[in-house]
């Protein structure tokens, strides 16, 4: 916990929220509610698999800062145990029905072939369980993704440690979500100190950089793709400022005299 606080104390100020994910069912921490009393305040975001009681579905629905990512994985019942080795569909889906019903904001997601597919049985599976069609969200299926080194590594760059603050559980600051090995270990949360050393400590600054011209310097990073701003982050700054401009160009309109006015 000494660690979790010293994360929160340190990024706090230029935080927008929080993503908990730990490698497994983060809602199985022992003081997960400890955890979620003190991101309070800020959009706290978990994927949750939700073949658990109906207890622990009732705990977190009552948070209105929470966001949870339920992975259904399928719309097929007798599909699920392909998908979840011992869940239980009957149990997920009344336990999606307790958050929805919530403070809590949900957001079921499956897994598919293609991003390419017909939405619209997901939309209705939403609809069905009173959650906005706007937050199902289908996610292509990885078969088999492991982060072993490799003979034969994607090709690429990767621009992760320049699009978010990523922690993973002994408290190293690492360039994604993914279980990296130490080499991408870039600083570790006690020996940082202020906002400046998330960006300038340690090993930070030498592994963007080379994560920025061959990923590949990495043996953790050979079967990723990884994440490039051109690809992901741009498109959403390029409708920021198109949304900026729009307005002000509206206001300045408003400004215009109009004729015979003086
Ligand atoms: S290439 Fe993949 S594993 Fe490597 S830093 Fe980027 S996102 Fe992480």
């Amino acid at each position: 916990m000494d660690v979790f606080d010293r994360i929160i104390e340190v990024t706090k100020p230029i935080a927008k929220g929080y993503i908990l994910n730990l490698f497994g069912e983060p809602t199985f921490h022992p003081r997960f509610s400890d955890l979620l009393e003190k991101t309070r305040g800020f959009s706290t975001w978990l994927s949750s698999h939700l073949n658990y009681e109906e207890g622990r579905a009732h705990k977190l629905a009552m948070w209105d800062h929470l966001r949870i990512i339920c992975s259904i994985d399928t719309l097929d019942a007798f599909e699920y145990p392909n998908y979840r080795v011992g869940g239980d569909y009957v149990n997920v889906l009344r336990n999606l029905d307790i958050l929805a019903n919530g403070a809590c904001d949900v957001f079921p997601q499956f897994l598919v072939p293609s991003v390419d597919i017909d939405r619209e049985p997901y939309i209705q599976f939403a609809r069905q369980h009173g959650i906005p069609e706007e937050n199902v969200i289908l996610k292509v299926k990885l078969e088999n993704f492991r982060l072993d080194p490799t003979s034969a590594p994607s090709p690429g760059k990767c621009h992760s440690p320049y699009m978010g603050l990523y922690f993973n559980c002994d408290g190293y600051l690492v360039p994604c979500c993914n279980n990296v090995n130490s080499a991408l270990h870039m600083a570790h949360i006690s020996q940082i100190n202020s906002v400046v050393e998330l960006y300038a400590g340690g090993k930070g600054e030498a592994v963007r950089k080379a994560l920025a011209v061959d990923k590949n310097c990495f043996d953790s990073c050979g079967r990723c793709d990884g994440m490039r701003y051109w690809d992901t982050e741009f498109v959403d700054d390029l409708r920021a400022v198109q949304i900026v401009f729009t307005r002000l160009l509206k206001s300045d309109r408003t400004k215009i005299p109009q004729a015979g006015s003086e």
